[in-house]
């Protein structure tokens, strides 16, 4: 399965550079959230979600389009799913549902929204707007809903254009020790 890992990198190296309406590239925003998640403590499985939370960016050719375009591609539950040949849940749960966290926390927490940034806040709408109290309710009882916040916290807060970024390579021991057996 490290073979996963091969793919992992040379779809950074081809498409990573890629913009998605930051200022910053998917690979230095994916990168510094998951340098985010380890400097929080986060687990093993939280630190790869972050990581390759954006991932389903990389899988669809046209996602630049899609998102200049104001086009939902669901890149949370497509980066979940491809991810799932090789990582548990631990990994794949908190991607599928870092957009629903967003939608979430817009709703939970007055400042959450205005803290975003703006890729962030013109995609709440497009990704189905703040949550409703029934659907938080549901939200909250998933068993990866803690994961899911704190995956989500690490990516509002790793487009910083002046930190310091890992390099991928950093982290590939990680992956593969993650790797589901
Ligand atoms: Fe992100």
């Amino acid at each position: 399965m490290t073979g996963v890992v091969e793919e992992i990198f040379d779809l950074f190296a081809r498409f990573g550079g890629g913009e998605y309406g930051e200022a910053l590239s998917l690979e230095r925003h994916m990168l510094q959230s998951a340098a985010m998640a380890r400097s929080l403590g986060a687990s093993n499985a939280v630190v790869v979600a972050a990581l390759l939370h954006d991932v389903g960016y990389f899988l669809v050719p046209d996602s630049a389009n899609a998102i200049a375009e104001g086009r939902d591609i669901g890149h949370e539950a497509l980066g979940a799913a491809w991810l799932s040949q090789a990582f548990g849940t631990d990994v794949t749960a908190p991607i599928a549902l870092h957009v629903q966290a967003k939608r979430y926390l817009c709703g939970v927490e007055p400042d959450y929204f205005a803290g975003l940034s703006k890729a962030s806040r013109l995609s709440l709408a497009l990704q189905g707007g703040v949550m409703r109290a029934d659907e938080a309710e549901r939200f909250a009882s998933d068993p990866a809903f803690e994961a899911a916040l704190l995956l989500r916290r690490c990516d509002d807060r790793g487009k910083d254009l002046a930190a310091a970024t890992p390099a991928l390579e950093d982290f590939r021991q990680l992956l593969v020790a993650t790797l589901r057996r």
